[in-house]
């Protein structure tokens, strides 16, 4: 049977049937329903943060977080290749130019010298990416947006439920995005949420995410459709109760992988940071130096019914769509492009037997 990179979590189907009753007797599927509200203010005690606004997916919520802080169009932000292509359309999107810096060796992070080094004056913002859940060097991003003040707004779409010295990592910056995406630790099938501290941003977000209406006569921005449905929401409050769980179980699949991989020359694994939990999202393996290149064992993996992922081959400043930017291609990242080259994320998830994880190590060992 084919093993996949991951495998989305469910709540017992009884579960989800007992929390979606209520919305066939109220007749109400969306537009910030009892569920939408209710997830909210469990999102809110959970990451102890005064605001969460939840959107429709993790890519909407991070697009809207641009747009509500109103950026100068051409402005320019500072960010990551190496991320998943959403955090660059972002940018993008918004009329607003990315600027690749490069990333941290260990982390994989955004440099914060690198990113320092490429502000000009028309740096508007910076954008890290807090990959694999691992946190990015929060203090001195918070010193670079304060001195040349800057926007931060962290892609925390990893980092769910991963906590620096009992502090959420939604708590940085001027907003951080989740995605609450069905291959996500935690998901609402598809979904996403902002958190944020600045009151002024609640009905700003809240506009946004409806088209800009304000009221049944009244318009305010030109907003997009970003709402969060009911059915989205019920999914997020049962799994909810199964986060401790899920997480637990995706340990156990890790501890076997460090294990059986741990100490093999040609083989990094990502060691935990000091004073930061750890929900086990991802498993990326960088083979440098190992008997077989990274390519070759994708491909072992695959011959066996094996499904990794290159997460992120290729960087995000290498795609066509971006070959027009000045800081585009990967060779002005060599570092990001070095572990791009080398990483593959191997499957992990809450159903993944300890038969199956030694099963892919002797693949990976031969
Ligand atoms: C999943 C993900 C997103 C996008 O989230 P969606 O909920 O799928 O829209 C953005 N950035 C990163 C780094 C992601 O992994």
């Amino acid at each position: 049977m084919t093993i996949n990179v991951t495998r989305s979590s469910l709540p017992e189907l009884e579960e989800y049937m007992e929390e979606i009753r209520s919305i066939w007797e109220s007749h109400w599927l969306t537009n910030m329903g009892v569920k939408h509200d209710e997830l909210q203010a469990e999102l809110e005690r959970f990451l102890n943060m005064p605001h969460v606004t939840l959107f429709t997916n993790g890519h909407l919520a991070l697009e809207t977080a641009l747009a509500a802080l109103d950026l100068p169009k051409g402005g320019e932000v500072i960010t990551t290749p190496f991320t998943f292509v959403s955090t660059t359309h972002a940018i993008t999107r918004n009329g607003l130019v990315p600027v690749f810096a490069d990333i941290d060796p260990v982390s994989y992070t955004l440099d914060p010298k690198k990113a320092e080094a490429l502000i000009t004056d028309k740096t508007v913002a910076i954008l890290p990416v807090h990959v694999y859940g691992r946190l990015c060097d929060v203090d001195a991003f918070a010193k670079l947006a304060k001195k040349y003040d800057l926007k931060l707004i962290y892609d925390a779409a990893h980092a769910f439920a991963v906590f620096k010295d009992g502090k959420s990592s939604a708590d940085f910056g001027d907003l951080s995005m989740y995605s609450f995406h069905a291959t996500k630790v935690f998901h609402t099938i598809e979904g996403g949420a902002l958190c944020y501290r600045d009151d002024a941003l609640v009905q700003r977000l809240n506009d946004l995410k409806n088209f800009g209406i304000r009221g049944p006569e009244d318009c305010a921005y030109i907003g997009g459709n970003a709402k969060m449905s009911e059915f989205q929401a019920a999914m997020g409050l049962c799994n909810l109760r199964h986060l401790d769980r899920e997480i637990g179980l995706r340990k156990l699949a890790a501890d076997r992988y460090n294990e059986r991989l741990g100490g093999v020359p040609g083989i990094r694994l990502s060691a935990p940071q000091p004073g930061v939990t750890q929900t086990y999202a991802y498993y990326p393996v960088i083979f440098d130096g190992y008997k077989y290149t990274r390519d070759e064992i994708d491909a072992r993996l695959r011959a066996e019914g094996i499904v990794p992922r290159k997460y992120f081959y290729p960087l995000t400043n290498d795609y066509r769509c971006y070959a027009d930017l000045p800081t585009a291609g990967k060779e002005k990242t060599p570092i990001a492009a070095y572990i791009a080259d080398r990483v593959l994320t191997i499957p992990i998830y809450s159903g993944l037997k300890e038969e199956e994880v030694d099963r892919i190590c002797d693949v990976i060992l031969n």
